[in-house]
């Protein structure tokens, strides 16, 4: 052992720069305790066609805590990239057997082969459990007191589309050396990496990395032997002055040397020798095909590196991310390195942040409209305050990294871009592009996420979510919405100062949640527990509401309007209510309820006060600055806020406090009515517990009117999983109604098998035979029917499956009488993984003295109560009534579309191999050909079954073989038309060669 700061030879060919105590020792003494201090030095070359790190680490450890130590411990992240490792397998546990199925050539793998002390040759003892090393010390390490451990280590950065990953020869290198554990007041942190996020000590670090010449390197910290490496042309635009974005180097614009001693010379070796201090990690990405610009804020230097092809996008990026620069030090303190880094990454990981670099994901196509471009600049610049430089435990507690993040980035956005708007750029005409914006984003997810019913607190371990789906919007979105709301409960200006503190004080140290909240407290100069306990610590909610309003007359004139408001707050945390009054005259006041009055009162509270005149009406929070639950208990006025909207197919943000009424005109032609001409619409609010969608519109031929309305309600206070529908229809001949209840079982932890229940009544009327498609297959109907769906999926290893059970019945009717059972099952197989498979099979049984046709099974597919549920379907005409057409469903077997057999008995079997292109991905040299405009797919299918009105017999099956054609779907994901050719069937019709090109149409998959 030796002292801290003693002099030592040099334990590899690297100086270690441990020169004076590190910054933060002279930092705010006291306050935040003791840390860790910690110095690496590496000397490490690239093996491009490996995508290999190797070389040697020499780590200086400084142990100021008060405790002494026997053993180190360190992180060997990249093992997790690989099959069998904890992180794999925990991943399987939900059900994602990425890394599970990850082949030998694309894992990743990090070994330290030996280690030892600097001031001795013996080998130490490495223990590796997956991405935990543990290196018992020779002596213990008393508090105070250093040492100096060499390693030398191997790695090999997986291709995944994580935080590090591969693109070209190059890599993006994350995680990639074998990081010291943080030892700090609650022990040693040697959690097994599970895919969330990190914690590391702050230190200095001096790397050496050495790779081909061809390569560019972008990295923490400051490269120190530029003019070594860098070609003259590079240093001389380096060099220049100003603070507008320049080009460093574009790699589009270079051709190689014809010589090829000069070629050979660009691909030589090189060694980038780089310094970074007061950091708690270190970064680097290399690549050889970069365009390279820099901007300049405040002498701080912002460097973007990215790919030709989103040079559109990216080349006015570099002056963004200084603007953006300079945001954020107004805002929250000052940025004290000298440059920060943008790279734009194709590995697919989104965006992910390191000092002094982050890794951008390209977005292409959306970027015309959106603004994400910017948000993922804005949101992972902001990272370098907190994480970067408030260096919490983001795997214990990310809402301190992620959730103060997303709040810096919805700041940068709206310093800007503005408060409105600043998701989407301004695009005409306004009617047709609806706008968005960061803040009511976040408001949107947090609303919606509470009412999944699947919340959990914020401060839940990254690794302990019980439905890993909550994370997300557990530490992004409620705690980016938590502090606005405080901001708005505190004052602007004192919350935004407080932050600034927390920040100053934190800075380079490591906060936990209770630090926090302690410090924004007293910097606050109130304590706000009952919020950050309420939101932060438990699944706490705001919902507050206006039970009434009562305004006494003047008791004399001029002495204002005695009112009575009568409040209710739901939610968990009773807040300050902002209040908004208004009369006839163009009079308004706001008046703050005080929290207070809900106290004593369990949440139903009676305040009064004097306005100076006479309301007429009452709103509670018009500003929306509370996340209020539900909105529409909140004025005094009965009726809803509507704002209609043209659906545009795309993106439809919803407002908050407003339901949202998307229309479109619909166009429809069916023989009876000839062209039916209508609107379809769809209305509902950010979290709807009411919701209405429908169509109505009027046969140009009669002409007639129709419409089918559906009403959706959802308790979201007793169980928001559970949904009432009611449906009433009066159009294509029919006249009926249906009355439902879904609930969903089993989906509060996301793995195992999803449940779902539906049961309802139903009745139809058909009024007009001539309307549907095969009115003989109807009955009159006019009866009630009462139906039970049990449905169930599950995501096994490389088998979807799904199943369902259906009971339906009569319900009192005496013109008919039946009971039927139905169940399918179909399993999407992805063994082979160039030829994935679906099987399914389906069996039926309907009994009774007064069987319906419609309620019959059908052997070709979907019987005439299918077929009403599709509108290609419904009616005569709107598909040629002549073709040879069917739906998918019962028995599915194409090839008898021409004589549709049913019976009260079916069973079936179908398999189809779809493919994503006309000639499938097992067909050499022909799969290359590609046709664009609607992108053909094709299968291959194979059908069993048999209907019958007595018992099933084998002999008695009916078979077909053949091949299909579809388009890829044409709206959204929606509307697949499809041919198949079932090219061989048996029977045969009398006389028929059962081998014959038949051809039957559809719309959608077959199942
Ligand atoms: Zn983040």
């Amino acid at each position: 052992m030796i002292q801290a700061r003693s002099s030592f030879s040099s334990c590899i060919a690297i100086v270690l720069l441990l020169g004076s105590a590190p910054a933060w020792g002279q930092h705010t003494p006291g306050i935040p305790g003791w840390q860790q201090d910690v110095h690496y030095s590496f000397s490490v070359s690239y093996a491009p066609q490996k995508f290999e790190i190797a070389g040697q680490e020499t780590l200086a450890y400084w142990n100021l805590s008060p405790d002494t130590l026997s053993e180190l411990y360190f992180h060997l992240y990249l093992n997790a990239y690989r099959p069998g490792s904890h992180m794999a397998r925990y991943d399987a546990s939900h059900e994602d057997w990425r890394v599970q199925d990850l082949p030998p050539k694309r894992r990743g793998s990090e070994r330290i082969e030996s280690a030892r002390i600097l001031s001795s040759e013996d080998s130490l003892a490495v223990e590796t459990d997956d991405t935990i090393a543990r290196v018992a010390l020779p002596e213990a390490l008393a508090p105070g007191e250093s040492v100096i451990v060499c390693l030398s280590f191997r790695s090999m950065i997986p291709d995944v589309p994580e935080r590090m990953g591969r693109s070209g020869k190059g890599i993006f290198a994350a995680q990639w050396y074998p990081k010291v554990c943080v030892y700090d007041r609650f022990g040693w942190h040697t959690e097994q990496h599970l895919g969330s996020e990190f914690y590391g000590d702050f230190g200095a670090y001096d790397v050496r990395i050495s790779l081909p010449g061809s390569f560019l390197v972008a990295h923490t910290g400051t490269l120190l032997n530029a003019a070594e490496i860098l070609p003259d042309s590079i240093l001389s635009r380096l060099a220049a002055p100003g603070d507008s974005a320049v080009t460093i180097w574009d790699r589009s614009r270079f051709t190689m040397p014809a010589d090829s001693a000069q070629r050979a010379a660009i691909g030589l070796p090189r060694t980038w020798v780089i310094h970074a201090d007061s950091v708690h990690d270190f970064a680097w990405a290399c690549e050889e095909k970069w365009i390279w610009r820099r901007a300049r804020w405040n002498g701080i230097e912002i460097h973007t590196y990215h790919r030709a092809s989103d040079a559109k996008r990216w080349n006015e990026m570099a002056a963004e991310g200084a603007r953006m620069m300079e945001a954020m030090n107004h805002r929250f303190g000052p940025y004290p390195y000298p440059r920060f880094s943008f790279v734009e990454e194709p590995i697919g990981a989104g965006g992910v942040e390191f000092p002094n670099i982050v890794w951008i994901t390209p977005r292409r196509g959306s970027s015309t409209v959106s603004r994400r471009l910017e948000y993922l600049f804005a949101h992972e610049l902001a990272h370098n305050w907190f994480y970067g430089m408030v260096g919490n435990n983001e795997t214990a507690q990310a809402f301190l990294d992620e959730g103060l993040t997303s709040y810096s980035e919805t700041a940068v956005m709206e310093t800007l871009y503005g408060r409105e708007g600043n998701l989407t750029r301004p695009q005409k005409p306004g009617w047709l592009h609806p706008t968005d914006d960061s803040r009511r984003a976040a408001w949107r997810n947090y609303l919606e996420f509470q009412a999944s019913g699947i919340e959990e607190p914020v401060v839940t371990h990254s690794d302990r979510f019980k439905n890993p789906a909550a994370y997300y919007p557990s530490v992004y979105h409620k705690a980016n919405v938590g502090l606005w709301t405080l901001r708005s409960i505190a004052g602007e200006e004192r919350f935004d100062g407080a932050l600034r503190q927390y920040f100053e004080t934190w800075r380079f140290h490591h906060p936990y949640a209770e630090d926090f909240f302690a410090t924004m407290n007293h910097a606050l100069g109130a304590s706000y527990d009952w919020f950050w306990s309420g939101w932060f610590l438990r699944t706490d909610a705001i919902d507050v509401g206006l039970r009434g309003v009562r305004v006494a007359k003047e008791t004399s004139p001029g002495t204002g309007s005695p009112v009575t408001l009568r409040l209710r707050s739901r939610g968990g945390i009773d807040p300050p209510v902002p209040v908004r009054f208004r009369d006839g005259n163009g009079h308004e006041a706001v008046r703050v309820v005080p929290r207070e009055v809900f106290l004593p009162a369990a949440g139903d509270a009676e305040y009064r006060l004097t306005l100076p005149f006479k309301p007429t009406e009452a709103e509670v929070d018009p500003k929306f600055t509370l996340p209020d639950l539900s909105r529409n208990d909140n004025r005094t006025s009965p009726w809803p806020r509507v704002q209609p909207m043209l659906d545009n197919w795309r993106s439809s943000p919803k407002p908050l406090g407003k339901t949202l009424l998307l229309w479109r005109p619909d166009l429809w032609y069916q023989t009876k009515d000839g062209v039916q001409a209508g609107a379809a619409f769809d209305a509902s609010t950010v979290r709807w517990e009411r919701a209405l969608q429908g169509l109505v519109g009027v046969g140009a031929r009669e002409p007639r009117p129709f419409a089918d309305l559906e009403a959706r309600v959802r308790s979201l206070a007793a169980e928001p999983r559970r949904i009432a529908r009611a449906r009433g229809y009066n159009m294509d001949g029919h006249r009926g109604f249906r009355l439902s209840m879904t609930e969903d079982l089993g989906s509060k932890i996301e793995r195992g098998f999803r449940w779902t229940l539906q049961a309802g009544v139903d009745l139809d009327r058909l009024y007009d035979t001539g309307d549907p498609r095969r009115p003989a297959e109807w009955s009159p109907g006019g009866h009630a029917n009462l139906e039970g769906t049990l449905s169930s999926t599950r995501k096994f290893h490389r088998v979807r499956w799904a199943g369902s059970v259906r009971l339906r019945g009569d319900l009192l009717s005496e013109s008919v009488s039946y009971g039927s059972i139905y169940a399918t099952t179909t399993a999407d197989v992805s063994a082979l993984p160039r030829f994935p498979i679906v099987l399914r099979a389906a069996v039926g049984r309907v009994r009774g003295s007064a069987i319906p046709p419609e309620e019959r099974f059908y052997l070709a597919g979907a019987g005439p109560r299918g077929e009403w549920g599709s509108r290609w379907f419904r009616s005569r005409g709107t598909i040629p009534t002549h073709w040879n057409a069917a739906l998918g469903g019962d028995g599915n077997v194409r090839a008898f579309a021409d004589t549709r057999p049913s019976g009260t008995t079916l069973v079936a079997v179908n398999a189809e191999s779809r493919s994503s292109r006309l000639i499938p991905a097992w067909v050499p040299v022909l799969s290359k050909l590609h046709i664009p405009v609607i992108e053909p797919r094709s299968s291959v299918f194979a059908d069993a079954g048999e209907v019958s009105d007595g018992d099933v017999a084998l002999r008695d099956m009916a078979a077909d073989l053949g091949v299909g054609i579809r388009t890829k779907p044409l709206f959204r994901s929606h509307l697949t038309l499809r041919a198949d050719l079932p090219l061989y069937r048996t029977p045969p019709e009398p006389g028929e060669n059962p081998w014959k090109l038949r051809a039957v149409f559809s719309v959608g998959e077959a199942f």
